[in-house]
């Protein structure tokens, strides 16, 4: 399926469905979607990507970013796309943050760096201290093609391989690489911390790679991967396994507590899922906030905008951006 496809929107659904109210907490990570084109079209995608996206942060919306890091005394940048390095301004942003001292994190999907232009990105990503979070969905190669596309697993490991090779995820370098898994299909990831153990062994005896940690997320109900599970009917099945496996003490941890996604345009989402639902961060009459108009206001205490899909963030040991939340925690 592709991004032009049209697709049942699972919304719908999962407005109906209650979730618990929770608020926000102080903010500690701007995460910034600047753009939805991909040199991937993955099956689980939450963002739709694919390389015939062509919505991208342009420069000005950049300067608004950058402003609000400064003025907020943000920690941490995340920087997501799509393939976020397909933006030409991803190079000034990275190298901007890092001179106002934030740390910077890429949601990078690996591949990318074999594009046309990339060939020296693991280079610059070293050279900045860019924390790397790559999607690495199975050790083995049929699932990662099943997955992500043909060739897709070689091209994963040739970049593990540089991004090794540069320091990244070996003790005491300072560079980090971390990898994120999620199920194939619509079920619960298993341990964090067994499979982790598993990608290291297994990675490290074939291909001599090593990471920092694996983070186990659940895939979301939402877009691409909702409408495979309306098209096949599961999707009432996989909310009611989110669901049952709901724990209240997760709540606690999920990311929209700490962190604000900002859509290629400047506007505001309590989450990345948020983002792709469309449902933007309200506040009082405000029905859509752009970054602009937060430069001099707090927004701990805001409500958060939840629903079904929010099962997919408590379900089990929990996701986050980081992971599951209770090893995270641990
Ligand atoms: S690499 Fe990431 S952004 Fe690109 S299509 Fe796959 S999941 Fe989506
Ligand atoms: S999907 Fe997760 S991160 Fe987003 S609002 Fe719901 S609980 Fe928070």
């Amino acid at each position: 399926m592709t991004a032009g496809d049209v697709m049942k929107d699972t919304w719908p659904l999962l407005d109906q469905i209650p979730f618990p109210a929770i608020a926000r907490g102080s903010l500690q990570t701007l995460q910034v979607n600047v753009g939805y084109r991909c040199n991937q079209s993955c099956v689980h995608c939450h963002v739709n990507a694919g390389p015939s996206r062509t919505e991208e942060m342009d420069e000005a919306t950049i300067e608004v970013v950058l402003a609000f890091l400064k003025r907020r005394r943000i920690a941490t940048l995340d920087i997501t796309g799509g393939a976020p390095e397909l933006n030409p301004h991803f190079r000034p942003l990275v190298v901007a943050a890092r001179d106002l001292g934030v740390k910077v994190m890429d949601r990078h999907n690996l591949t990318v760096q074999e594009q046309p232009g990339q060939e020296d990105l693991a280079a610059f990503l070293a050279e900045n201290e860019v924390a790397v979070v790559a999607s690495m969905p199975c050790y083995l190669q049929d699932n990662v093609d099943k997955q992500r596309g043909k060739g897709v697993y070689d091209g994963s490991i040739r970049a593990l391989q540089r991004l090794n090779a540069l320091g990244y995820g070996r003790e005491g370098s300072g560079l980090t690489l971390n990898l994120v898994y999620n199920p194939l299909g619509p079920s619960l990831p298993p341990p964090q911390r067994e499979l982790e153990a598993d990608y290291k062994r297994i990675l490290s005896e074939r291909f001599g790679i090593t990471f920092n940690s694996l983070f186990t997320l659940a895939n979301m109900p939402i877009q691409r991967f909702g409408a495979i599970l309306l098209a096949h009917g599961q999707f009432d099945a996989y909310l009611d396994k989110l669901a049952h496996a709901h724990r209240g003490e997760n709540l606690d941890g999920v990311m929209c507590r700490s962190l604000l996604s900002v859509d290629y345009r400047g506007y505001l989402y309590d989450c990345d899922f948020n983002q792709m639902l469309d449902l933007p961060l309200t506040r009082g009459s405000r029905a859509r906030l752009h970054l602009s108009e937060l430069l001099d206001d707090d927004i701990a205490g805001n409500p958060i905008r939840v629903a079904g899909h929010c099962f997919g963030c408590t379900a089990g040991q929990g996701s986050s951006c980081g992971g599951a939340l209770k090893e995270a925690a641990a």
